[in-house]
């Protein structure tokens, strides 16, 4: 995912960079690029930001950027200092790289968090103790005390400590209504608010919580509803 907003500011850099290299004076910030506008959906960077954390909307985003990079290419048309041909030609080619993204980006999949089999699936159960639930809303994987682990696939931290029955758990938000939740951990190693990349170690299994020993109770949640997580992972 890093690599994918590296790459994809090189595309829009790179037309940057070609404009300025002829000379070309484009109605831009300055600024742009020294400046954290992440939070801010009517610049390029937010456009970016958004590319990123959601990647089913990436498509949009991309169409979002190309509107942006035409009416800065109209603006330095207009100013009629330099051949319309050079501007096109530059502009074309940042065009095309940003299609390309645009066809080869698929959902990243999810891996299992601890690489352990299932012990528990999802769905109607008989409680393995009395105050435990009779519906599992997630599965449960083999895993040792002490155990790492890591984050399904890459998305941002959105809680990180104890919640009820799930003991010491960790929800990372992965952006398109899709989140992740790791609970009966023994210890977090993350806080509200990091950025995950897949595989990034987010605690240790554990059995804090309602569980009869350790292991990892593992939750997938789509717009809300938690959804079994075997339809998710590869
Ligand atoms: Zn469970």
């Amino acid at each position: 995912m890093k690599q994918e907003i590296v790459s994809l500011k090189k595309v829009v850099k790179a037309f940057l960079d070609k404009i300025n290299s002829m000379w070309y004076k484009i109605a831009i910030d300055t600024e742009f690029w020294n400046k954290d506008k992440s939070n801010d959906p009517k610049t390029l960077e937010g456009l970016f930001m958004g590319v990123i954390t959601d990647s089913k909307k990436r498509t949009d985003d991309i169409e979002k950027i190309k509107t942006n990079l035409s009416q800065e290419k109209r603006k330095v048309i207009e100013e009629g200092k330099y051949p319309k041909e050079d501007i096109e030609k530059a502009y074309n080619t940042a065009i095309d790289s940003l299609e390309d993204k645009k066809e080869t980006k698929e959902p990243e999949n999810f891996i299992n968090p601890v690489g352990g089999k299932v012990t528990s699936p999802f769905g109607p159960r008989n409680k393995p103790r009395p105050d435990a639930s009779s519906n599992h809303k997630g599965v449960d994987l083999q895993a040792s005390s002490g155990q790492s682990v890591k984050a399904s696939a890459s998305g941002t931290v959105s809680f990180a400590g104890e919640q009820g029955g799930y003991g010491n758990i960790v929800i990372i938000d992965h952006g398109s209504g899709l989140e992740t939740a790791y609970a009966h951990l023994s210890s977090i190693s993350v806080k509200k608010g990091d950025e995950v990349s897949q595989g990034d170690t987010i605690g240790a299994a554990g059995q804090t919580g309602t569980a009869t020993g350790p292991h990892l109770h593992f939750e997938v949640r789509k717009n809300n509803t938690k959804v079994d997580p075997m339809d998710y992972i590869t």
